[in-house]
């Protein structure tokens, strides 16, 4: 079995292991920092932009593969804030318990039934040859009143999927990898990948553990 190194564009460790779980034992993944790659700051207005903002530059500098996130919290009562400024929401320095204090006051008084949100997530995956592609998911819920739970990072606290009982902060990973918006379209680009290589070096023994069929955007650069 090759072992193929890819390099994520993110200094986030939470997001390393949610990738981890997801890929299969052939390919092996180095956060950029450990690389030593100046990311670009997220100066895009879509989820899209960010993410193919920071998978260029991963790339470029280190001639890997690249895969690179971004994603957010939308609520419907805020006009779908914080949107691409879920990280810093409650300011620059802003820590996840601040960012959730904050929702959770401009949120006071709103009922449950109005406090309907989604998580949404793109992952882009840029090649060394300039193929880029693009995965999308979304998952759909609702703001608690209060936050619940220890597990996950950002909103999951606070975050309750629809249908479920629990935060996404009172599930395991492995649940939450199930359902999340994040794996969504880290399968998709993946498997996007998976073809990608199959095509550049013609091994036919591409491990598959992402099994669900990619079909998104899948474009060269010209
Ligand atoms: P990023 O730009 O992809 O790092 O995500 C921006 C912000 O959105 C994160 O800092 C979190 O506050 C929030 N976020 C994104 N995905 C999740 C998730 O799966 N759970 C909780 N918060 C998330």
């Amino acid at each position: 079995m090759t072992t193929r190194r890819v390099v994520l564009a993110s200094a986030n460790p939470g997001k390393l292991r949610e990738l981890q779980a997801l890929l299969s034992p052939d390919l092996g993944v180095v956060l950029a920092d450990e690389m030593g790659v100046t990311l670009p700051p997220e100066t895009g207005s879509t989820f899209a932009e960010n993410a193919l903002l920071k998978a260029r530059a991963a790339a470029q500098q280190t001639g890997l593969v690249a895969i690179a996130d971004d994603s957010g919290l939308e609520v419907d009562a805020l006009g779908g804030e914080p949107g691409v400024h879920s990280a810093r929401y409650a300011g620059p320095e802003a820590s996840d318990d601040d960012n959730i204090a904050l929702l959770l006051r401009r949120l006071a008084g709103v009922p449950p039934e109005r406090r309907t949100a989604r998580f949404r997530s793109v992952v882009v995956v840029v090649t060394p040859d300039g193929t880029e592609f693009v995965g999308e998911g979304t998952l759909e819920g609702r703001i608690t009143s209060e936050p619940r739970g220890g597990g996950g990072f950002g909103y999951d606290p606070v975050f309750q999927p629809l249908g479920e009982t629990r935060t996404l902060a009172e599930m395991t990973l492995e649940e939450k990898n199930r359902m999340s918006h994040r794996a969504q379209a880290l399968r998709q680009a993946v498997e996007a990948l998976y073809r990608w290589f199959q095509r550049t070096d013609g091994d036919t023994g591409v491990s598959r553990q992402c099994g669900k069929q990619f079909g998104r955007e899948e474009r060269q650069e010209t």
